[in-house]
């Protein structure tokens, strides 16, 4: 099957009990044994629900992995994958990283032995360099957040073969509809599916996605023990939002691109972030492992200031100010104060993130009306 057949068929059947077409919503948390120990494959929710269960299926045949498990949130999925690990363990992360996962790495659990290095990961001999006998873990995030960071997955694919660690891509920017990881060789896939998979601003999910059998044991293992896992309303609204991943996904790409060019040519920008431009560090790559470049554009203003920004978000009357992304509708921030407020500033502006930075995510609103509303508030700068 074909992306767009599986977005819409796959881990899905007809309700066995009523031919209802859409996966029911199973609000329930337990279900009658025949005899002891003998059910129909669900004996407490927790451990498996029936609409979890295809959702999971459904995302697991995006990916083209064969196990996926769903979460709470995006950071409960990294949770359960970094509780793979051992105290003493070492991971590998790319420095331009989601505030929250930084957050957890760093907070939460580096306080349990576990220790993280980061690095640009512009050239795979950066990552060897701190790979050592305790590494287990290659993490990387493309495109990154905010400044849209390409990593060249295969070529981490490679270091992590040679190294035999795992390596887990947050693939929440990209979706499996533009860019699939576990293709490029890693062993995890990780997604908010709060942003586009959901798309539609309306759930907080989080899941992995994998191919490997002793990784989906653990993922299992842990999602059961741990016990984060995501209702059955969130598992349907999530599906409902999946069946339409591939359409808005081009209708993203190509406001992105109109907005990234318009951008470009605007006298108060200074630079512009998105990885189908020409002028991307990233583009070549980006090209090679990506079908198209997503909704997300930041860029930073010529009068580099927190005021400046400021300004311009308070100008908007389409784009709302709002932390994250991903949603049918545009969403503006910035993310100095907000998605990166947990960053520590010189590691923040070492990384990209001006002052001044503007993130949108691109809706799939008319662009015509996108563009006029940019351009009135631009104005105020
Ligand atoms: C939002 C986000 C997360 C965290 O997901 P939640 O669903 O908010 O817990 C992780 N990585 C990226 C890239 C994100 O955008």
């Amino acid at each position: 099957m074909k992306f767009a057949t599986k977005a819409i068929h796959a881990g899905l059947r007809p309700d066995p009990a009523t031919g209802a077409v859409m996966t029911p919503v199973y609000q329930v948390s337990t279900y009658v044994q025949d005899a002891v120990g003998e059910h129909k494959g669900y004996a407490y929710s927790r451990t498996g629900n029936p609409t979890r269960a295809a959702l999971e299926a459904n995302l697991a045949a995006l990916e083209n992995g064969t196990r996926g498990a769903c979460f709470a949130s995006g950071l409960a999925a990294i949770d359960c994958l970094l509780k793979m690990l051992n105290p003493g363990d070492e991971v590998v992360s790319t420095n331009d990283l989601y505030g929250g996962s930084y957050r957890l790495f760093n907070t939460v659990f580096a306080k349990y032995g576990i220790k993280f290095h980061y690095t640009r990961m512009d050239d795979p001999s950066e990552v060897k360099a701190l790979m050592n006998s305790k590494t287990k873990l290659i993490w990387v995030e493309t495109p990154t957040n905010p400044t849209m960071k390409i990593i060249d997955i295969a070529a981490m694919a490679e270091v992590a073969r040679e190294g035999k660690v795992i390596l887990a891509v947050d693939n929440t920017f990209a979706t499996p509809a533009l860019q699939r990881p576990l293709e490029l060789g890693a062993d995890v896939v990780m997604h908010s599916v709060t942003k586009y998979l959901g798309g539609h601003s309306d759930v907080v999910m989080g899941a992995l996605v994998t191919a490997d059998e002793n990784i989906a044991a653990e993922m299992y293992r842990i999602q059961n023990s741990s016990g984060a896992v995501c209702g059955p309303q969130d598992a349907f609204l999530a599906l409902r939002g999946v069946k339409t991943l591939h359409l808005r996904m081009q209708r993203h790409g190509e406001n992105g691109m109109h907005i990234a060019r318009f951008l470009l040519s605007h006298k108060a920008v200074d630079r512009v972030y998105y990885p189908g431009l020409e002028s991307h560090p990233g583009h070549e790559t980006a090209k090679r492992q990506m079908e198209s470049f997503t909704g997300m554009v930041s860029f930073s203003l010529k009068n580099d200031t927190a005021a400046a920004a400021h300004e311009v978000l308070k100008r908007f009357k389409i784009f709302s100010l709002a932390e994250s992304l991903g949603g049918v509708e545009s969403l503006a921030g910035h993310p100095a104060a907000m998605t990166h407020a947990s960053v520590p500033a010189d590691l923040r502006r070492a990384s990209g993130v001006a002052d001044s930075l503007i993130r949108l995510s691109v809706g799939i609103e008319d662009i015509e009306d996108l563009i006029a509303d940019l351009d009135a508030a631009l104005g105020a700068v």
